[in-house]
């Protein structure tokens, strides 16, 4: 057993138990308790490795195996062993030993008592609900259920009563939903070198008008960095949202060597073909075979809609005021940004 505190008053941090195999078992009583030492100083090394220790255990011969002088010995073999520990071995007589005594007896508790008598169908269904149905239980799956039974009781076939039981959940039939379990085949696809070499653009639409009278977000993401910025926009003609364009991303951010759109009308007009032209970007369009060419954007419009639902009031009128404060800052400028909190100067009193 690892614990942590003095002892007496420790408190357990991990269990871990083994057994001797035929050979061991013939060894001495003091080479069976140093054996146990030189095992689980090993097993919980990550813990142990570079700081004072102590053993305890209820083998008082084992506090003078420090002075065992014959090189032959097992003992000194797992003294010399011990040595990169940084320990002391104490004595601690065995009913003040309580919680490891429980743990080394469980093998001859579980042999000697009947458990079936003690886990009979009424139990095992008080068991069986409240660990599934109760709203502790939250109708979890069968593995879930299993497992947080599994933490507190067991019986012999629990995992096959707990299938059973699940699957006539009469609230799960009803509730749940059976989701398919998709893989989709695994396609190459290129990704930018740089960033800003390709980007989407997308709109989102339409949203309640808001007191500022806008209505669409223009959404704007770097392929490599995923970088995102959303642009409220009143209108979703072309002209708007080129204007839109070039003044929150391309004077912002620089030009661009390729984007793509969707096959959105503002999109493949003349207006907005033309305004590319004149900034030497390519565009390219998803065709509407491939739509999830544009997936990554359309992804990033689900954390956006997350985001405002937060913060939006009632009716649902000032979004806008909240979407330029969506800002996944860290992608681009690789740090995250400073909050107010964190700032250490209070501002300056000013006397006017
Ligand atoms: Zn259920």
């Amino acid at each position: 057993m690892l614990s942590q505190g003095p002892v007496g008053h420790d408190l357990t941090v991990a269990f871990a138990s083994g057994s001797l195999n035929n050979a061991e078992t013939h060894y001495t009583t003091s080479e069976k308790e140093l054996l146990a030492v030189v095992w689980a100083t090993k097993y919980f090394r990550p813990y142990l490795y570079g700081r004072r220790f102590k053993t305890v255990s209820d083998h008082k011969p084992l506090v003078w195996v420090m002075n065992v002088k014959d090189p032959r010995s097992r003992l000194l073999r797992w003294r010399i062993q011990l040595a990169e520990y940084d320990y002391e071995i104490t004595h601690r007589r065995v009913s003040q030993n309580t919680n490891v005594d429980a743990l080394s007896r469980i093998g001859s508790v579980s042999k000697e008592d009947d458990l079936s008598d003690e886990y009979d169908e009424d139990r095992k269904k008080k068991i069986l609900y409240e660990f599934h149905d109760s709203p502790v239980g939250g109708h979890t799956g069968v593995n879930k259920t299993c497992r947080a039974i599994k933490s507190q009781y067991s019986w012999p076939n629990m995992r096959r009563e707990v299938e059973e039981y699940v699957e006539q959940c009469r609230s799960c039939q009803v509730h749940k939903m059976l989701t398919p379990k998709h893989k989709a085949p695994m396609e190459i696809t290129t990704t930018a070198e740089h960033t800003f070499d390709k980007c989407y653009l997308d709109i989102v639409s339409p949203l309640p008008v808001t007191q500022g009278n806008n209505k669409y977000i223009l959404t704007f993401q770097d392929d490599l960095s995923k970088y995102v910025v959303a642009v409220p926009i009143g209108h979703q003609d072309a002209e708007t949202v080129a204007r839109a364009f070039v003044a929150n991303i391309l004077l912002k951010y620089g030009t661009l060597c390729i984007i793509q759109t969707d096959q959105g009308a503002n999109f493949v007009t003349k207006v907005f073909r033309n305004t590319c032209k004149m900034l030497k970007i390519n565009k390219i369009q998803s065709t509407a075979f491939h739509p999830e060419s544009q997936g990554s954007i359309e992804r990033s419009h689900r954390v956006l809609a997350e985001y405002l639902r937060h913060y939006v009031n009632e009716d649902q009128t000032n979004w806008d005021e909240w979407v330029p404060l969506f800002t996944p800052f860290e992608l681009l400028f690789g740090c995250p940004s400073v909050l107010p909190s964190a700032s250490k100067k209070p501002p300056e009193p000013q006397y006017k």
